[in-house]
């Protein structure tokens, strides 16, 4: 799209300089200038106004781009205008080696440009969580959202790396659907022309009938779920991976989902080590962990729970408490083995020497935490899965597409869903999911 004039004055006029300014290959980045190779020499640097102090004769001028942030020391009679705070500037001048700028380096300047002007930037020093909720949009700049991102932007390529090494094959399941996933009380309902559709709550039954073309799938998709509760770990819209595979039992996707957790956690920490530690994560806590992970049954957590004085009913699900309780001292995941059939959904399979358990297990997060992850083998017989969709109130006449997986070569079959939110959270030790995507969905806020 071409670029509009800007309505400031310019000593330059933008269209004049915009041919060089989109040239990648021109482009030179802080995190080149910040090591003795480029010493000396004159550079035009691009970026945003971070910081600014104003001396008699000097403004200096913090300068960030994508890659970091570098002082610029300009003579105060070459500006001609008030520098504002995330004004776009482009910087030339001289790379030279100072131990007082930050990174040991900084820029002389012989002139600046501004690329786009700012107004008073809204946000300062004191600033509410709230406010900074309405400003996201300006938030998402600052070094701690960038931080969460980077570190996000890892934590998935390990995951894609992982799968492609182990051959699994990444598809793209619908978001709209006419079925539901994890029961009615969390559903978003649109109208779709005229019917009742729903915005995906997991990709899970889709991701069931994949198996059978191309045996072990993945897809990382949104998910949707009208929670009623605001928690620090619940989303509107959330960030699933999911994977499923044929002819795996409950003891193969419980290694599979450790293996996978550790290769991402370990990306993280190889690619991200500097914006891990400025998040408060030590990288080498993510290094310690290896498979196999502990694994506690759901009665010895009852027990556990009597233990320590938590209020649990044997049958009853885990709350976050009682998560909290459990991984407080951990330092790696742990897996609760095994849940009463009541508390998991139809597709859970039975375990045939405890018929009122399911080969379920959720993967919980060290450090109190809580859980990331559930997965389990799937129920494979027909007539066992009709006569639990009907127990949990659903009409099978819905799941018809979904039976027939059972009706058509049914195989053993297991998989599991991870949110990506919350394992962010807990890598980089946030209190609070919101910090760890850029636009958190809640209750009460879909704006910006
Ligand atoms: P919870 O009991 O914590 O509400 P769940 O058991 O309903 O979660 P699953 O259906 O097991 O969730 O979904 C798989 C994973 O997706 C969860 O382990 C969690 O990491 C993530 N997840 C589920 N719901 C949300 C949500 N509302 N916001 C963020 N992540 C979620
Ligand atoms: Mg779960």
């Amino acid at each position: 799209m071409p670029r509009k004039p800007s309505a400031h004055k310019e000593e330059k006029p933008i269209s004049s300089i915009s041919s060089i300014r989109l040239d990648e290959g021109k482009r030179i980045f802080i995190r080149d200038l910040l090591n003795e190779k480029n010493e000396g020499k004159q550079v035009s640097l691009l970026g945003w106004v971070w910081r600014k102090r104003e001396h008699s004769n000097d403004i200096f001028v913090v300068v960030r781009d994508s890659t970091g942030v570098m002082q610029a020391v300009i003579p105060s009679k070459l500006v001609k205008k008030p520098i504002y705070i995330e004004a776009s500037v482009e910087i030339t001048g001289v790379v030279t080696k100072d131990e007082r700028a930050p990174g040991g380096f900084e820029i002389r300047a012989s002139g600046i440009s501004i690329i786009g002007d700012s107004e008073k930037y809204p946000i300062s020093k004191d600033f509410s969580e709230e406010f900074l909720l309405d400003v996201r949009h300006l938030w998402n700049r600052s070094t701690k959202i960038k931080n969460i991102m980077l570190v996000r932007e890892k934590v998935l390529a390990g995951a894609r790396d992982w799968f492609a090494s182990q051959e699994w094959h990444e598809v793209n399941p619908p978001i709209l659907t006419g079925s539901a996933v994890e029961g009615g009380a969390t559903l978003f309902e649109l109208d779709y022309h005229g019917k009742t559709a729903y915005l995906s709550q997991s990709a899970q039954l889709y991701l069931e009938t994949l198996i059978f073309p191309l045996e072990k799938v993945w897809s990382l998709t949104p998910s949707f779920r009208a929670e009623k509760s605001r928690t620090n770990r619940h989303l509107m819209e959330f960030w699933h991976l999911e994977g499923e595979v044929a002819w795996l039992d409950f003891e193969g996707i419980l290694k599979a989902e450790e293996q996978l957790l550790t290769a991402m956690v370990h990306r993280a920490a190889e690619a991200a080590p500097k914006e891990l530690a400025a998040l408060g994560r030590d990288p080498e806590d993510l290094f310690r962990i290896k498979p196999p992970f502990k694994r506690v049954h759901y009665d010895e957590v009852v027990k556990i729970m009597k233990k320590s004085g938590i209020e649990m009913e044997a049958g009853e699900d885990l709350s976050s408490e009682h998560e909290k309780q459990l991984t407080a001292k951990e330092k790696a995941p742990i897996f609760v083995v095994e849940y009463p059939k009541k508390v998991k959904p139809f597709y859970t399979k039975i375990d045939q020497n405890r018929p009122d358990f399911v080969l379920s297990a959720d993967m919980l997060a060290p450090e109190g935490y809580g859980e990331i992850s559930t997965g389990g083998q799937r129920e494979d017989d027909l007539d066992a899965i009709i006569t639990r969709i009907k127990a949990e109130g659903f009409n099978p006449k819905a799941y018809e597409w979904y039976l027939d997986l059972r009706r058509y070569g049914s195989v053993p079959h297991s998989g599991f869903g991870l949110g990506i939110d919350r394992l962010v959270k807990w890598i980089t030790k946030r209190e609070t999911i919101l910090d760890t995507l850029p636009y958190p969905r809640t209750l009460s806020r879909i704006y910006p």
